[in-house]
């Protein structure tokens, strides 16, 4: 409920109006019910009042317009009465429609995000002005929700820019900016932000002048000119590369084409009915409800500072990493991007000499030309300190060790540097598994000292773990998350232990992988129960691309952590030993290499792999599809309760926020915990019953029984 007033009326000229919204004290615009009925009274006087010629709406708020509908309020109620839902929709569709009979011009005055709800007040508008800051987006993002707009989007953007392109963004629910709308004829034009105002009140006096907003009004209340042979193929391609994208997990893009086809062949009015109605069938939807679960995840960790208290972060100007392999030179690269100096240094000058290469140049990399932009290059190569002198990290504020995987490698460089740092630099390490604690002996100063775990590769994956040592400090923990975030990451804060968040429930399910391949279930076959739950790819395929080496080596940390529950596969052990290590020697489970210049080399089955699993393979019938998922995604959940009432993070959210953001978990299933409490802990009980006999790993846990009595869920409010 906002009780203050949202929306101010002023006037920029007599007969042209303003209609300004700033939401007090929230950092976007949204559509809310108080919001839609302050609109609906201000609408009402300005369609009374006599010889106005335009209404400008405008946002208060630099950088965005509308940035959509409030989903708090929204969501609160996904087991709305279907009627209810109609009613919902079709409310702010007829307030929003009465612009195309108002007695004055309307024109949207954007600069900034306009999406989703905002769009759709924009697109009910007679024109449509951008301004040129980079943070101007048009776009109807309601199918990464699994919905689809409900306001009439679906009825206005295809009249007004024609049915392929409104297919193309209400479908694949990304924004273009003012340039591409105005190309589109989206937008009437591009104007510098400061002179969109005016620019405004120009446009209302040309349409004053051309009437030629009339003609449009006529044109897009009528149904769409298309022939059925355009309607078909137009239909046919885009449910096929829907189908392609979505892998038919994502139902929503497929009923919004199928929407906009249907309503193409009437006129605006009866378009948005149907609009409303098929709205209300999406609206609740389980994948809905998950999907908007993630967003509210991710929302909450874009606002988390990482610690209870309250504290500044420190101001990070200069960081330095030791060691410039794989994830040294990924994590520069992130800073460099940034415009953040970086001091590298490594132990083998020719590493040293590749990384400096590799940083340059993916932080020029240019998409459209898809290499390196060496003008970019140029500029940015003064902003990486390639160095062999251990004092030159003397100014930096934060130091990263991206060094091998060795406890005492990296105990030995920790207590090198250490000493050399400026006082209140942080030192913190990119370990994979070492504990933050055990590390930490080897510095003066554990409380300046932190796990700051990237993902691989540096440039896609979001999530970072920010690992909390036992004496790490509050002002540590908020200065690396905070430094996380600067480069774009989404930081999620881990107590320390075995695998820390992600790698701990990764585990479990790789390791029965193996299980799986041993109780007869085919290689792609294991793959393919993964993929068909929802997971990017398979755990067969994901060994191979990180390797079997480390994998062996992370799943014995694991084992010596966890005996009674990770067992030790002699299948992997006996693979490293014959050489295959996955992707970058050429064989692994797959073999690779046999279609010289295929980039997207997939590997192919191998007979040599297929005879050492039948040597190894326990008898009994293989595992059916459905008990494979069950069997890799059960144990992967038990240890999540465990992980929680270990207290490793704060609750359900942060572990599902990991898991989508580091392993890919399918969004649609709104996170591990999400899913399972759609299913429910005592369901959960008697889905883990058939595989007792697998021994503790199938155990239910204390937190899991509690909550099958109680009845609870893991996400609490
Ligand atoms: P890498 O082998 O590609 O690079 C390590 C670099 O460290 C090498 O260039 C090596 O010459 C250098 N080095 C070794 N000892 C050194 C020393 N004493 N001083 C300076 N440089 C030294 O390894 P990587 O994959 O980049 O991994 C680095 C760290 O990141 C490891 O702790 C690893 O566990 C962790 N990590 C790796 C991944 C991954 O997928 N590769 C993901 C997350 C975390």
């Amino acid at each position: 409920m906002t009780d203050a007033a949202v929306w101010q009326v002023s006037f920029p000229e007599p007969d042209i109006a303003a209609l300004t919204i700033d939401i007090p004290g929230k950092g976007a615009n949204v559509f809310s019910r108080s919001v839609v009925d302050e609109l609906d009274g201000h609408l009402s006087a300005l369609e009374q009042r006599p010889g106005l010629v335009g209404v400008i709406f405008r946002s208060g708020k630099p950088g965005t317009f509308i940035a959509g509908a409030d989903l708090r309020e929204f969501a609160a109620q996904p087991d709305m009465a279907k009627d209810d839902v109609v009613a919902v929709a079709s409310r702010g569709r007829k307030l929003f429609e009465r612009l195309t009979r108002a007695p004055f011009i309307s024109v949207a005055a954007i600069d900034g995000a306009c999406l989703g709800g905002g769009m759709e007040l924009a697109l009910w508008c007679d024109r449509r002005l951008c301004g040129d800051s980079p943070k101007t987006q048009l776009g109807l993002p309601e199918v990464k929700l699994g919905m689809f707009p409900g306001w009439g989007g679906t009825v206005r953007l295809p009249r007004i820019v024609g049915l392929a392109n409104a297919i193309e963004m209400i479908t694949g629910g990304e924004s273009i900016d003012g340039r591409a709308a105005t190309l589109m004829g989206l937008a009437t034009d591009v104007v510098s932000s400061a002179s969109l105002d005016s620019a405004a009140v120009k446009l209302i006096r040309a349409e004053q002048q051309s009437r030629t907003y009339l003609e449009d009004r006529c044109r897009w209340h009528a149904p769409l000119s298309l022939n059925e042979t355009e309607q078909t193929f137009l239909a046919a391609t885009a449910a096929a590369y829907i189908q392609q994208q979505t892998k038919g997990q994502y139902p929503a893009p497929l009923a919004a084409l199928e929407l906009v086809m249907a309503t193409a062949g009437l006129d605006a009015p009866a378009a948005g009915e149907q609009e409303a109605i098929e709205f209300a069938k999406i609206f609740g939807t389980p994948i809905n409800r998950a999907l908007i679960n993630v967003f509210f995840v991710g929302d909450r960790n874009k606002k988390d500072p990482g610690v209870a208290t309250k504290l500044e972060p420190q101001a990070i100007k200069s960081v330095g990493v030791f060691g410039a392999g794989i994830m040294g030179a990924g994590i520069s690269a992130a800073c460099v991007k940034r415009d953040l100096p970086v001091t590298l240094s490594d132990a083998a000058p020719v590493a040293l000499a590749g990384g400096v290469k590799k940083i340059l140049e993916e932080a020029s990399y240019n998409k459209a030309t898809k290499s390196a932009d060496p003008q970019k290059m140029l500029k940015l190569a003064p902003l990486v300190n390639a160095t062999t002198l251990d004092a030159e990290y003397a100014n930096c504020d934060i130091v990263i060790e991206a060094v091998v995987e060795n406890l005492a490698v990296k105990q030995a460089l920790h207590a090198r540097i250490a000493p050399l740092l400026k006082p209140a630099a942080i030192l913190a390490s990119n370990t994979s598994a070492i504990s933050i604690g055990k590390l930490a002996e080897s510095v003066e100063h554990p409380e300046r000292f932190v796990g700051i775990h990237f993902f691989n590769p540096v440039r896609q994956m979001p999530l970072v773990e920010v690992i909390r040592g036992p004496q790490t400090s509050d002002q540590t923990v908020a200065t690396a998350v905070a430094f996380a975030k600067s480069l774009g990451k989404s930081p999620v804060v881990v107590q320390d232990g075995p695998g820390f968040l992600v790698n701990r429930l990764l585990f479990p399910y790789m390791n029965e992988a193996l299980e799986l391949l041993l109780d007869g279930l085919e290689p792609r076959k294991v793959d393919a129960a993964a993929k068909s739950f929802g997971m990017p790819m398979g755990p067969i395929t994901l060994y191979d691309v990180v390797g079997l080496d480390t994998a062996l080596f992370a799943g014995r940390v694991m084992h010596e952590a966890f005996p009674d529950r990770v067992v030790e596969v002699p299948l992997l052990d006996a693979l490293v030993k014959q050489g295959r290590l996955g992707q970058k020697s050429g064989a692994g489970f797959m073999r690779y290499g046999d279609k010289p210049g295929d980039k997207k080399d997939r590997g192919v089955d191998d007979p040599a792999v297929t005879e050492l699993i039948a040597s190894m393979r326990r008898p009994g019938t293989p595992p059916s599809e459905k008990q494979a998922v069950e069997r890799l995604f059960l144990p992967m959940l038990l240890e999540a309760t465990r992980v929680l009432a270990e207290q490793k993070v704060r609750d359900a959210r942060d572990v599902d926020l990991g898991l989508i953001y580091g392993i890919g978990f399918p969004p649609f299933k709104g996170g591990l915990l999400f899913w399972a409490d759609t299913i429910g802990a005592a369901k959960i009980v008697e889905m883990l019953k058939p595989y007792e006999s697998l021994g503790e790993r199938y155990r239910a846990t204390p937190l899991l029984l509690e909550l099958a009595k109680s009845n609870g869920k893991f996400y609490t409010p």
